[in-house]
């Protein structure tokens, strides 16, 4: 039913396009054409200015035969990481890499080609199906933003799959919420050799507070992460604002809050003992935090349907599938914050945002088998 020379031609194909986030047009058009010659109705939405990209997300509908039967999502992201210009994929057997210069792209095109070779094989087989939609987004390498503008409300289906993780026939049912987490920390200029006790350092505050910060694992289900630091000017200068960037991830929406509250107060707290009075006036230490929701979490049940068209599919295709849990984001993510049930299934994608990466062909295929028994099964819901 899926034949894997068309899997490999076609991951080869879209691997020769460039698409780094932002810059998905391309490849974006190529899938518009390819899904239309398919038959379906597609569309690209505004998400591209909102991102200030040169495309959209690519949304499609691929009309089933079987009107009664519930419709399903299918989607993975058209965006990689760099350095993903000029890819020159060597294939060695059913292994696909690059010479070393760029990243493969596997990651998500590996999901792309497994989406598509679905949609071939019940048309070519005249397959009975149900509706199947399909969101190919932009940026997602870029915190999600094409998934996060993208406008769910026209879609019918209530639940669905998105393509983009490692290990073949794992299927991410759990990841985390997480929260971006920017403050601002401001102390006050002086000269560090003439007056430094007229200065406030927010060089000290910031050390004093993330000396005191609960960071890496916090627990099985919570990390937290200080990665960027931004300030000072020179060194003879007492330093009056710095700039730091991290982020809470946990599957437990308390816990994220409550870490999140924990480093915003070691912050406050470090500021406060940093005060100074001059010529009658006080200066303090002070933050200003700036916390985002970067996305939401991942919590597909073991009983819903999309868990149970997946066991059924494995077990009727003999494919091995285990249920995962992630501490990364995804696509998904943000479908499921937006009311929709959708786990992640793995498509083989090795080394990823490296310029290592590989993949089997063998995986993909065995994905779009996999997909392709859901999308058959689900039209018997
Ligand atoms: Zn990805």
């Amino acid at each position: 039913m899926v034949n894997e020379d068309r899997v490999k031609s076609y991951f080869i194909d879209l691997v020769r396009i460039d698409s780094e986030s932002r810059s998905e047009r391309d490849i974006a058009l190529k899938l518009k054409s390819d899904l239309e010659s398919l038959g379906c109705e597609v569309r690209i939405d505004d998400a591209g200015e909102k991102v200030h990209g040169n495309v959209g997300n690519i949304v499609a509908v691929f009309p089933g035969t079987q009107k009664s039967a519930p419709p399903i999502l299918l989607s993975a992201h058209m965006d990689t990481v760099s350095p993903g210009r000029g890819v020159k994929p060597i294939i060695d057997g059913t292994i696909v890499r690059t010479g070393g210069e760029t990243v493969l792209g596997g990651d998500d095109k590996s999901g792309l080609t497994a989406i598509i070779e679905v949609l071939r094989a019940i048309r070519e087989q005249g397959l009975s199906t149900g509706d199947v939609e399909i969101a190919f987004t932009i940026c997602e390498e870029k915190g999600l933003l094409g998934a996060k503008y993208l406008d769910v409300s026209p879609l019918k289906s209530k639940y669905g799959l998105v393509l983009d993780a490692t290990d073949a026939g794992t299927l991410f049912v759990r990841g985390p919420a997480a929260n971006h987490l920017e403050w601002a920390v401001y102390g006050l200029e002086a000269h560090a050799g003439v007056v430094p006790e007229n200065g406030i350092s927010a060089i000290q505050i910031v050390s004093q507070a993330i000396a005191a910060m609960r960071l890496g694992r916090i627990d099985k289900e919570t990390t937290a992460n200080i990665g960027v630091i931004n300030g000072g000017v020179a060194t003879n200068i007492i330093p009056n604002k710095v700039v730091i960037h991290g982020e809470a991830r946990s599957h437990d929406e308390g816990k994220l809050a409550s870490q999140t509250d924990h480093m915003t107060a070691c912050l406050e707290d470090a500021a406060a003992r940093f005060t100074l009075t001059l010529d009658g006036a006080t200066h303090r230490g002070r933050i200003e935090p700036h916390i985002e929701r970067a996305y939401d979490r991942m919590d597909v049940p073991e009983d819903s349907a999309i868990v149970r068209l997946i066991k059924e599919g494995a077990s009727k295709t003999g494919i091995k599938v285990t249920l995962g849990s992630t501490g990364g984001g995804c696509d998904a993510n943000v479908f499921n914050g937006k009311g929709l049930m959708i786990a992640n299934l793995g498509t083989g994608m090795r080394d990823i945002h490296t310029v290592k990466e590989s993949i089997d062909l063998r995986d993909i295929a065995t994905t779009a088998r996999l997909v392709l028994e859901v999308v058959l099964l689900n039209c018997r819901l």
